[in-house]
């Protein structure tokens, strides 16, 4: 028998999405009256069909393949020419942001690159890990499964990972902390707390990167919800001085174009971005991450990368637009909605997530709990995104309107009741 990687043998409790699931089952289960009722504002799965601008070009480039002239067979593991140009182009150069085509790595999501990059890195320990709490799960899961965490600790979290706590006082910005760190994963807007960081706090950041040769591993697969008319929060983290010598970027096409089930997103290596080996030598990272994908991967289909493509043209940018817009007056209504019961909200403007603060007495999965039997009503318990995420819970504005109106009368009804949804 083979030996197995023993450090998955460490991860806790499942993935939280599955635990959720198991609930939703049992509470259908035993009152198989509701599940017609359920509405699952829980995992931030999108709702709304694809973009006319992408369908169109999948049917076009489907057509291609058809044909022996336009037949395409394998292509570059990066990513075509023509998508890595669109990307660099309408991402950052119409930004002014100086990011080239060959630093564009394409791929079929954004959740396998928060992995995949620990390929290019040192692992079993060797670098210390900085992650947010809360915290999109997969960064935590991905270290505990390389070796880069010891076991998990009781009450949540896993020794040997550095936790940057992010509390609604620092609006959900970790602190740049005293100690040094090698990797730090940072997420703007943020998965679960629907935050946004300010111009200064990630020159800070970038700063502190710098200052102890650090990477930031910087998640913006939620860039296309930032609405900030005034400019002043960043889009990406190249808009910060140095953050090419510092930063990698993921993005992802999954809430902007609605590629959940299609597909796409890619991260930017940046050609001055260094590691170090074990003797000290510096190391370009663009070049271990192009030779990672070069051997791991064919690249993405020649169809999804067509209709990635598309969102880049005027009707596509357009429709994507009407997408987002769509889902942040379901965040606005979700917002109000838990505002007028006198809940403690944050998130939803720049973001899809509306964070909220249990009421007095109550923890996450038991507002979870609740808001399950009481109102039929999936919502993702804060905890199960870190220890600072206990005493809250996310609701996901991926739905139709008519749930979302469904939800806020939903929790109205409960508070009327006197369930207690509100905070004083
Ligand atoms: N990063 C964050 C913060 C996410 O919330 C998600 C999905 O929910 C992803 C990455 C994964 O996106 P993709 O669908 O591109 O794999």
């Amino acid at each position: 028998m083979p030996l197995i990687n023993e450090h998955y043998l460490k991860l806790a409790g499942g993935y939280l999405f599955p635990e959720i699931d198991r609930r939703v089952q049992a509470y259908v289960h035993d009152h198989p009256e509701s599940a017609a009722h359920v509405i699952r504002c829980g995992i931030g799965d999108v709702t709304e069909p694809l973009p006319l601008a992408v369908r169109e070009a999948m049917h076009k480039a489907v057509d291609e393949m058809g044909v022996r002239e336009t037949f395409k067979g394998y292509g570059p593991p990066f990513g075509h020419e023509f998508i890595r140009k669109a990307i660099a182009k309408n991402d950052f150069q119409d930004y002014g942001l100086d990011v080239e085509a060959d630093e564009i790595f394409l791929s079929d999501g954004s959740k396998g690159d928060c992995g995949a990059v620990l390929d290019i890195l040192a692992n079993d320990g060797a670098n210390r890990i900085g992650i947010t709490d809360p915290v999109y799960p997969v960064y935590v899961d991905t270290n505990v499964m390389v070796g880069n965490t010891g076991p998990a600790k009781e009450g949540g979290g896993y020794e040997e990972l550095v936790y940057l706590p992010c509390i609604a006082e620092h609006n959900f910005v970790p602190e740049i902390p005293k100690q040094s760190l090698d990797v730090i994963y940072l997420c703007y807007p943020n998965n679960p707390t629907g935050s946004m960081i300010t111009r200064d706090q990630l020159t800070a950041w970038v700063r502190y990167a710098l200052a102890n040769n650090a990477v930031i591993l910087y998640d913006v697969a939620y860039q296309a919800f930032l609405r900030d008319p005034s400019g002043e929060l960043p889009r990406s983290i190249y808009e910060i001085h140095g953050a090419n010598r510092c930063a990698m970027e993921f993005h992802s096409f999954s809430k902007d174009g609605g590629f959940t089930g299609l597909r796409c997103g890619y991260t930017v290596c940046p050609k001055e971005l260094k590691g170090r080996r074990s003797d000290g030598e510096e190391v370009s990272m663009h070049r271990l991450w192009s030779r990672r994908w070069s051997t791991k991967s064919n690249g993405v289909s020649y169809i999804v990368q067509r209709a990635a493509e598309a969102m880049y043209s005027e009707a596509g940018k357009e429709q994507v637009r009407a997408l987002i817009d769509f889902y942040l007056g379901n965040a606005a209504i979700l917002r109000e909605g838990c505002e007028a019961m006198g809940l403690e909200v944050y998130g939803g403007i720049n973001a899809p997530y509306v964070w909220v603060g249990c009421p007095d007495g109550v923890d996450s999965w038991g507002m979870f709990d609740r808001m399950l039997e009481q109102a039929n009503v999936v919502v993702t318990p804060g905890s199960g995104f870190g220890r600072c995420g206990e005493g809250y819970f996310r609701i996901s504005a991926f739905n139709s309107r008519e749930n979302v109106e469904e939800v806020v009368r939903r929790m109205k009804a409960m508070a009327d009741q006197g369930e207690p949804l509100h905070t004083s």
